[in-house]
């Protein structure tokens, strides 16, 4: 049996009160969004791999080696396709959401373009990920 610690979350600014986790539900979505936004891979379990291997797989066998270019860019001939969520993660869609395949350059080019979104609105998004060992209290408001 694991014991369930009540403290506040450790949000700056957030006083809600959270049972055996670090942050609250809502601190927690926006830094999960902003960490999904700087590591894509977070969400690269094998059946994820597997779902946007095929995505580019089925990509290839209709349209070829083809990026259908993104915002400015136009579509262009590339053989480094790899697949992308139509609704980023990070901008709250669901990582097992439809996905779109472009190139490597182009998906980098969207996802640099989102993170700096986020990070225009999301006041905290540079907050340390740190792991919690003691508790600091409840946060001075
Ligand atoms: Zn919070
Ligand atoms: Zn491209």
């Amino acid at each position: 049996m694991t014991r369930s610690l009540i403290r506040a979350c450790l949000a700056r600014g957030c006083n809600n009160v959270v049972r055996g986790k670090t942050y609250c539900h809502d601190c927690q979505r926006t830094r999960d969004r902003v960490k999904a936004t700087r590591r894509p891979d977070l969400h690269n379990d094998a059946r994820e791999r597997e779902r946007r291997r095929r995505a580019v797989a089925d990509h290839r066998a209709i349209v070829g080696d083809w990026c259908p270019g993104w915002e400015g860019r136009p579509a262009h001939p590339s053989a480094d396709l790899t697949a992308d969520h139509v609704r980023e993660v990070a901008k709250g869609g669901s990582p097992y959401g439809p996905l779109v395949v472009r190139c490597r350059s182009c998906n980098a080019a969207k996802a640099a373009a989102v993170l700096t979104r986020i990070m225009a609105t999301d006041p905290s998004p540079a907050a340390p990920l740190i792991t919690h060992d003691d508790d600091p209290g409840p946060v001075a408001k």
